[in-house]
């Protein structure tokens, strides 16, 4: 394995923009920016109201039934058991990633997690019914130079940034699907986003 430092800085960045809103802290829009409950606390939360309806499931359709949220639990749970690290909860293993350092050779493993945590965050979202928090930048894509992507009978902006915590940020775009997160990258983003900021 020859992999490179820069490669697993990178890729760690990425992992900690997954692991924070899931584990810590989310970053919510209600007029200005501020931080909420992580996904994982919602959940619990939701889990215990859901089973706490005088021992009842509850009855309102659009909220998310306990079963789906105990699937959740279930597999978010099992799968963070399996992995290597000292002993503890779901959300104790999240936050030794989140602050030991890694070496080049675990770059896989450090994909996979962020890989996970992404896609429970996006499952959680999904769950409490949370609307995907982008901006979009109004701007060509770097990349492909798409302004725009069609979908069904609809046109949306092909970039847009989604807020990861007050000053930080990813912008990804729809069109090539490129991704961009690192702090070097987020500020050849940043003159767009304070473009709709003022
Ligand atoms: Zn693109």
């Amino acid at each position: 394995m020859t992999e490179k430092p820069e490669l697993i800085a990178g890729a760690v960045n990425k992992m900690l923009h997954a692991i924070r809103p899931l584990a810590f802290e989310e970053l919510v829009w209600d007029g200005q920016a501020r931080f909420g409950d992580s996904l994982y606390q919602r959940m619990r939360e939701t889990l215990t109201t859901a089973t706490n309806t005088c021992g009842a499931p509850a009855q309102a359709s659009k909220a998310p039934t306990r079963m789906d949220i105990l699937a959740w639990f279930v597999a978010i749970d099992a799968a963070v058991a399996q992995w290597p690290g000292p002993p503890g909860t779901t959300l104790d293993k999240l936050t030794h990633y989140h602050d030991r350092t890694w070496n080049p050779t675990e770059l896989r493993f450090v994909k996979a997690v962020t890989n996970r945590c992404e896609a429970w965050a996006e499952q959680a979202r999904q769950l409490l019914g949370d609307t995907q928090q982008a901006t979009p930048l109004g701007e060509k894509c770097p990349k492909c130079e798409a302004f725009w992507v069609y979908t069904d009978e609809t046109r949306q902006f092909a970039l847009k940034a989604v807020m990861t915590g007050l000053e930080s940020f990813t912008a990804s775009c729809a069109a090539c699907k490129t991704v961009w997160y690192t702090p070097a990258e987020q500020a050849l983003f940043r003159r767009m986003l304070d473009t709709h900021a003022s």
